[in-house]
């Protein structure tokens, strides 16, 4: 496995191997490996000749009051897990050399990035859609993987590659569990043994909300409340539950269709996602 740090090394050789018919595909993360991203980095392993996995925990979408400067960080073991499923190379830029003093451009997917996270996490988006599409700038793959952990995120992506032709095909997979049903997530690594029993009452509410709707229940109002219930002794402070339409994310009135029951809570100061995607 290649390592580099310098972007304009990785443009290089990305465009020397791309001009030799070489498909490309690239996962990009903010490290502290787990099975969710093995999942799709064993998927692009399987789907190009050359696989490009990026390590970098992107200031730009944190806030100022999030979690940046404490975000695990465990390169070596990151390092060891990547050689192992054969990735050709980790990309790893410095702070500095992605966003150089003086720099200024944003890219903003205006309505897929109101609701949900976004409103409790303003310019997070902002922020996701600037660092990937750099990415996807100097990578220029040929396809690219993203986690349905992160459904929004997502959606962002696949409509600013949309929208700024990028020609990329973005590939979302699964969400990946532990064994409980906890939603894998580098930020679990806060969660003390007590606060990661507490957390799965969310997997389970969702769980729970989806054999109801298999049973024939479409009512918005009362899934949200079973799931309201199971949660509020748990969690010490919910963002929101919401059900809404998967492509735009819209709030739906009834259970209808493809549709994405999204959580975010905080377990102690530890804030988490998780959701599930049903066709009703
Ligand atoms: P992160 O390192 O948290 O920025 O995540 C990098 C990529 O891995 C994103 O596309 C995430 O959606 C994906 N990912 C993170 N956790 C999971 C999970 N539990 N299952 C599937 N994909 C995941």
């Amino acid at each position: 496995m290649k390592i580099i740090q310098s972007p304009r090394e990785l443009q290089q050789e990305m465009g020397r191997l791309r001009s030799r018919g070489k498909g490309i595909g690239f996962v990009p993360t903010m490290g502290a490996l787990h099975e969710g991203h093995l999942s799709l980095i064993r998927k692009a392993r399987s789907e190009n000749r050359v696989v490009v996995v990026s390590i970098f925990v992107n200031p730009l979408q944190f806030g100022p009051k999030d979690d940046f400067k404490r975000y695990p960080r465990r390169i070596q073991k990151d390092r060891a897990m990547l050689a192992k499923e054969k990735v050709d190379y980790l990309f790893m830029p410095s702070r500095s050399s992605f966003y150089p003093e003086g720099y200024q451009t944003l890219i903003e997917v205006k309505d897929l990035s109101r609701g949900l996270c976004g409103k409790f996490r303003p310019g997070h988006f902002q922020g996701v859609a600037t660092v990937v599409a750099k990415l996807f700038n100097v990578t220029k793959p040929h396809r690219a993987y993203f986690g349905a952990k992160d459904y929004q995120q997502a959606l962002i992506i696949k409509q600013m590659a949309s929208d700024l032709n990028f020609g990329v095909e973005i590939r979302v997979l699964p969400l990946i569990r532990d064994k409980k049903g906890l939603a894998l997530s580098s930020r679990n690594a806060y969660l003390s043994f007590k606060e990661k029993e507490r957390a799965l009452a969310i997997s389970r509410s969702l769980n729970w909300a989806k054999k109801a709707i298999r049973k024939g229940n479409r009512n918005v109002v009362s899934i949200r409340n079973g799931i309201l219930k199971s949660l509020k002794s748990k969690l010490r402070k919910i963002d929101y539950i919401e059900i809404v339409e998967a492509k735009s994310l819209q709030p739906v009135k009834s259970i209808r269709g493809q549709i994405v029951i999204a959580v975010a809570g905080w377990v102690g100061e530890t804030r988490l996602i998780d959701n599930v995607i049903i066709r009703a």
